[in-house]
């Protein structure tokens, strides 16, 4: 029986990690497809956004309430997988509580505080159903959320709930069955699963290991379908939340990268700097597609949690305009995954007719941003939104010609009188003079 065990735990492990390796390689190749941008500078400055707003969870805590239970399931997803090493090790080998003779009675105050944790994390997963489904949040309701988004912020919380219980169910069960079967390691009292054992205790010894072992293989299976889930959901987060943290956009908000090419040029028309033709294909000006993006712009796609605290700041979604935020982030993760998709079936990839801007994202709402970086200020994982509006506006402003009538005439006056106003810049000072 154990031998059969054994076998079924090799195979399902083997599955899971296959499943996980070829989504992790799809993603990697998907960020990839972004434009190079070396990231070298200021190390200890990433490195402490990593240690406070990545590991800290910093940035979250300015919604105290919501902060306190997401860190509880944070805390517990860390700590709990101690425990998950335990479950391979034992379905590997055959054995039960591998860890226990050796931790003595360190062991028990582990597990103790597994419990603890398991318990908190279960309510926080209830507290965060209702907010969603029964309080209906607004921001959690909005036009981007459709019927899948929620679905899948809904699975994992459930999920984590029955996981949980799996675990309180198996440790009473195990508990009784350490005082009739020598297999079962003794665990020392664990408090909050001892509780549950007057559900179970008047259960045969043969019924008490069917239900053990189906919590033990139930917790486990949960654990790896989970970990093949994670990467095709919103929760990639609880990986990527960490490099994108350390790799974002240090420079102050409200810098604008210039684009090198133009600053040459102006140079060169101003006298300053001569300019050799570059050979090859002239580049694009902005981004009409994922690959005129950087990949850092692309692994933050990956790294948004949905949360929709952007979009809650945001002036221009808060004033009705179509933009929100949040939505620019999902639709280029949905755009890089259609480009993936294609191409692991051999298919266009990028060249099948389709772009970000346009089939994804509207030119009514790229234009209803005012650059104000709320949004990049509200995000807890420091998700840049406004870069990649910025990048989608000025092909549209430099390829296409596209901007609002408006906007030319200030681009015209700008280029002419260097201000945006339709007067000559020796008029400047105009306002100042006795004589006006
Ligand atoms: S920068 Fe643009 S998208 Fe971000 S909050 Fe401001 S208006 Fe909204
Ligand atoms: S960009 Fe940041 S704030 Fe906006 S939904 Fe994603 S994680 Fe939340």
């Amino acid at each position: 029986m154990h031998y059969l065990q054994q076998i079924l735990f090799v195979i399902t492990l083997g599955v899971a990690s296959y499943l996980i390796r070829n989504r992790v390689v799809r993603i990697k190749s998907n960020i990839n497809l972004g434009k190079s941008n070396e990231i070298k500078d200021r190390s200890s400055d990433r490195l402490k956004n990593l240690l406070l707003i990545a590991f800290g969870q910093k940035k979250m805590f300015k919604r105290f309430i919501p902060a306190l239970l997401h860190f509880f399931i944070y805390v517990g997803f860390i700590v709990i997988n101690i425990e998950v090493l335990e479950f391979v090790i034992d379905g590997l080998l055959g054995t039960h509580r591998i860890f226990a003779p050796f931790l003595g009675g360190f062991y028990n105050a582990l597990m103790n505080i597994f419990e603890v944790l398991a318990l908190a994390v279960l309510l926080a997963c209830v507290f965060f159903l209702i907010r969603r489904n029964v309080l209906k949040l607004p921001r959690f309701w909005s036009a981007e959320m459709t019927s899948w988004p929620r679905l899948d912020a809904n699975l994992i919380l459930i999920t984590e709930i029955v996981l949980m219980a799996a675990i309180l169910t198996m440790n009473a069960n195990d508990q009784i069955l350490q005082t009739r079967d020598d297999h079962y390691v003794a665990t020392g009292s664990l408090f909050l699963s001892s509780f549950l054992i007057p559900l179970f205790t008047n259960l045969d010894t043969s019924l008490l290991i069917v239900i053990e072992r189906f919590a033990w293989w139930f917790h486990i299976i949960g654990i790896l379908a989970f970990a093949v889930y994670v990467t095709y959901s919103k929760h990639l987060h609880i990986f990527l939340a960490f490099p994108n943290t350390y790799f974002a956009n240090l420079k102050p908000k409200g810098h604008i990268n210039n684009m090198p090419v133009v600053t040459r040029e102006v140079k060169s028309m101003l006298g300053l700097e001569t300019v050799e033709t570059p050979s090859g294909e002239p580049g694009r000006f902005g981004a009409k597609d994922i690959n005129d993006l950087s990949w850092n712009n692309l692994m933050a796609a990956y790294s948004c949690t949905e949360c929709g605290r952007c979009t809650s700041e945001c002036p221009a979604n808060l004033t009705g305009k179509k933009l929100s935020p949040r939505k620019i982030m999902m639709d280029t993760r949905d755009r890089m995954e259609e480009v993936g998709r294609s191409l692991e079936k051999g298919g266009p990839g990028l060249n099948d007719g389709k772009t970000l801007l346009n089939d994804y994202i509207t030119k009514e709402e790229i234009n209803g941003c005012t650059s104000c970086n709320a949004c990049v200020e509200a995000c807890p994982v420091m998700i840049n939104p406004l870069e990649i509006i910025l990048e989608l506006r000025r092909f549209v402003a430099m390829e296409e010609s596209g901007s609002p009538a408006q906007w030319n005439l200030m681009f015209q006056n700008i280029e002419t009188s260097f201000a945006p106003w339709k007067f000559s810049s020796a008029d400047r000072f105009n306002w100042a003079s006795d004589n006006k």
